[in-house]
C-alpha cells in the first residue's frame, strides 16, 4: 500500500471540523484495508507504532526532525530555525520546504507503508552514542520520497502530535459504522476498554467480525481502562445514593497502580496505563512473592511510608517517578501497596463479578505482608457509622473515603466514572469544591515582573461527548519562580499557530498549545461565567462555567492525560455539589 494513500486521509482528517465526516472518512478507509495494515495505521493515527502502554516511544524531539528536514531540503539550519520559531510545528514546516525543493532526488520511489513502518521501527530501536544520527538518516531516508503531505504527517508522526483531531472514541465510532452497526459500538468499546490496544482490536474486529471483539478477555499484559469515582457533597447522600447500606474504604493518597502478575512476572501500569515497574521494582517482586494464583490481575495505591510504616503525603511517592536514581529512591522512599481490586484471578475475569465477590477473591488470592495490604474497608449501614469511618481515614491521614455499591450490578465498569464509586474527601467539607485536574490549553504573556514570560494560563476541562476542551479559567495564581521559568520547557513543544480544533475557547491568548499538559487547581467556587465555554448554555443559556480565583497547588499531573483530566460533567456535578452545600 502507498503512504501517500494514508496521508492524503490524515490530510483530509485534519481539514475537517466535523466528528461525523471524520468518522466517516475512516470509516471508508478501514473497511479497504488489510487487517495486518489496518492495525498499524490505527497506531499511526495516534502518532504511535505501538499502543499507548507499549514502552517504546519514536519520540523524536523537533530539533532532531528539522535538521532532517534542512538536510533533505538544502535549506541552511538557521532558517529553519526561525521559521521553526514561528510555526512550532515541523510537520508544517517540512511541507513547505519540500513543495519547495527545486527537483526531486534522480532515485527517488514511491514510499510504501512498508518502507515508513520499517524505518519508523528502526528510529524506535536506534541505540547508543550514535542514536540520534541514526534516527536523523532514518528519518531523512523516507523524506527524500515523501511528496509534501507525507512530509508533514511523518514528521508528526515522529514527534508524537498528529494534530488530526481523530482520538480515540472517534476511530471507535469508525469501526463500528466499518464493520458493524451502531449497536455493536458498546461491544467494541468494552473490548478496548479492557486492553487498551486500539490496533489489536481493530485487527480482530476486520478478521472476525463482532462476535471475535465479544470473546476478547481481560489478559495479563493487557492494562484494563480504570475504573473511576463519582462524588457526592455528604455522608447521608452517599448512603441515599447507595440505598442505605455500602462498603466504604479509606481513600489513600498515593499513585494508583494496576499490577498483571503473570507466572515469572509482573508488570505494573500507571493510571495513565504507562509501564511503571522499574519505579516500584519492590513491589513487583513482593506481589508475585505473595499472589497465590499463576496470574492475577489487582488494583492498589502505592503510598509513601516513614521507617515506622507511617503514611506519608503524595509529595513523598513522587520520588518514585523519577527517571534515574531508582535503586537509591527505592531505599529512600520505601512504599506499601493498598489493594482494593482484583480484575482478573487465575485467568478468569472477574470485571463482570460485583464488588463483594471480587473483595473476597482479592482475599483469598493474596497472603498479605509488610508491603502488601488490603485497604481497610467495612460494611456501612448508618450515616454515623459512615462519619465514624471517615473520621478514622483522616485519622490515619487518608484523603477521605471511597464508597462502593454492594448492589448486584456493582461490575467494575472499565474505563467509566459512575455512582456504583463514590469518594468523599476532606476538602469537600472545608471548600465549596474538589481540586481540579485542567489542560493547558493557552498562555499570556506576563506583564511587570513576568515579563518576557508565560504571565496566566488558559484552561480547560473535557468534554467527553465532543471530544473538545472548553475552558474554565484563566490561571495566574500559585506559581513560583522556579515554575514560571519552567513553563517554556513544560509546554513550548506543543505550541500550536492557531487554536487548535479540539479547543473550545471564546478567549483568545496569546498562544495557543494542543492539549496535553494537567496542572492541579483548586479555586474558591465554581460560577456562571459569559467568557468561559465548559458547558456553556446548560446551566444558563449564554453562559459556561468558570472557576473563581483558581489557584496552582503545585502539582503537575504526569500521571494524567488530557483526556483523563476533569471533565465537563463532573464540573456540572461539582456545581451542583456546591449549590446544594450553600443551601445546608
Ligand atoms: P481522584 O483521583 O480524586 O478521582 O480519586 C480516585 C483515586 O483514588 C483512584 O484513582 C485511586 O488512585 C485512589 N484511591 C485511593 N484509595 C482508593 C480506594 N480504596 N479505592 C479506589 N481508589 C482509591
Amino acid at each position: 500500500m502507498l503512504y501517500s494513500e494514508i496521508a492524503d486521509v490524515f490530510d483530509r482528517l485534519e481539514g475537517t471540523g466535523s466528528r461525523l465526516e471524520m468518522t466517516s472518512i475512516l470509516s471508508d478507509l478501514f473497511r479497504t484495508l488489510e487487517p495486518s495494515s489496518l492495525r498499524n495505521i490505527v497506531y499511526l493515527s495516534q502518532g504511535k507504532l505501538h499502543p499507548n502502554f507499549h514502552g517504546a516511544e519514536l519520540g523524536m524531539a523537533d530539533k532532531l526532525v528539522l535538521r532532517s528536514v534542512a538536510f533533505v531540503s538544502g535549506v541552511p539550519e538557521s532558517r529553519i530555525d526561525e521559521l521553526w520559531k514561528k510555526e512550532g510545528d515541523p510537520g508544517k514546516i517540512a511541507e513547505s520546504l519540500i513543495k519547495n525543493r527545486k527537483q526531486a532526488s534522480l532515485f527517488s520511489e514511491p514510499l510504501t507503508l512498508e518502507k515508513v513502518l520499517k524505518n519508523l521501527t528502526l528510529i524506535e530501536n536506534a541505540e547508543g552514542k550514535d542514536s540520534q544520527d541514526k534516527k536523523m538518516k532514518y528519518l531523512s531516508n523516507l523524506l527524500m520520497d515523501s511528496g509534501p503531505v507525507e512530509a508533514r504527517y511523518l514528521c508528526r508522526i515522529v514527534t508524537g502530535r498528529m494534530r488530526i483531531g481523530a482520538g480515540s472514541m472517534t476511530i471507535l465510532d469508525a469501526l463500528a459504522e466499518a464493520f458493524g452497526t451502531k449497536a455493536d459500538r458498546p461491544d467494541i468499546e468494552r473490548a478496548f476498554n479492557i486492553t487498551c490496544d486500539l490496533g489489536f482490536v481493530a485487527e480482530t474486529l476486520a478478521l472476525g467480525g463482532v462476535d471475535a471483539v465479544k470473546d476478547i478477555k481481560v489478559a495479563v499484559g493487557s492494562p484494563i481502562k480504570v475504573m473511576l469515582a463519582e462524588r457526592l457533597p455528604s455522608i447521608p447522600l452517599i448512603l441515599d445514593r447507595m440505598e442505605g447500606r455500602c462498603a466504604m474504604e479509606f481513600k489513600y493518597d498515593g499513585i494508583r497502580v494496576q499490577a498483571h502478575i503473570g507466572k515469572d512476572s509482573v508488570k505494573l501500569y500507571s493510571r495513565r496505563l504507562e509501564d511503571m515497574t522499574s519505579n516500584f521494582p519492590d513491589i513487583a517482586a513482593e506481589l508475585r512473592r505473595q499472589c497465590r494464583a499463576d496470574e492475577a490481575i489487582i488494583e492498589g495505591e502505592c503510598v509513601a511510608v516513614d521507617p515506622d510504616g507511617n503514611m506519608l503525603p503524595f509529595q513523598n511517592v513522587t520520588h518514585r517517578r523519577k527517571k534515574h536514581g531508582m535503586d537509591k529512591a527505592v531505599e529512600d522512599y520505601p512504599v506499601k501497596i493498598f489493594m482494593f481490586d482484583i480484575l482478573m484471578a487465575g485467568g478468569e475475569d472477574m470485571t463482570v463479578r460485583p464488588f463483594e465477590e471480587r473483595r473476597s477473591v482479592l482475599e483469598r488470592t493474596f497472603d498479605l505482608s509488610e508491603m502488601v495490604k488490603l485497604t481497610t474497608m467495612e460494611i456501612i449501614n448508618t450515616p454515623k457509622e459512615g462519619e465514624d469511618f471517615f473520621g478514622r481515614a483522616l485519622g490515619k491521614k487518608c484523603e477521605g473515603i471511597m464508597a462502593k455499591s454492594l448492589s448486584e450490578g456493582s461490575v467494575y465498569r472499565a474505563g467509566s466514572r459512575g455512582f456504583l464509586w463514590i469518594k468523599y474527601k476532606k476538602d469537600y467539607e472545608e471548600a465549596l469544591t474538589d481540586s481540579f485536574d485542567l489542560v493547558v490549553v493557552g498562555a499570556f504573556y506576563g506583564r511587570g515582573k513576568r515579563a518576557g514570560k508565560y504571565g496566566a494560563l488558559l484552561m480547560a476541562v473535557f468534554d467527553e461527548e465532543t471530544g473538545e476542551y472548553c475552558t474554565v479559567c484563566k490561571l495566574g495564581t500559585g506559581f513560583d519562580d522556579a515554575f514560571l521559568d519552567s513553563m517554556p520547557d513544560m509546554l513550548d513543544e506543543y505550541i500550536s499557530e492557531e487554536r487548535p480544533r479540539m479547543v473550545d475557547a471564546d478567549m483568545i491568548p496569546d498562544v495557543w498549545f494542543l492539549p496535553t499538559v494537567v496542572l492541579e487547581v483548586v479555586a474558591a467556587e465554581i460560577s456562571l461565567s459569559p467568557i468561559h465555554t465548559a458547558a456553556k448554555g446548560i446551566v444558563k443559556e449564554d453562559a459556561g462555567l468558570g472557576l473563581r480565583f483558581p489557584r496552582f497547588t503545585g502539582r503537575v499531573r504526569e500521571d494524567k492525560g488530557p483526556e483523563e483530566c476533569t471533565t465537563v460533567n463532573e464540573a456540572l456535578s461539582m456545581f451542583e455539589m456546591q449549590s446544594q452545600n450553600k443551601e445546608s
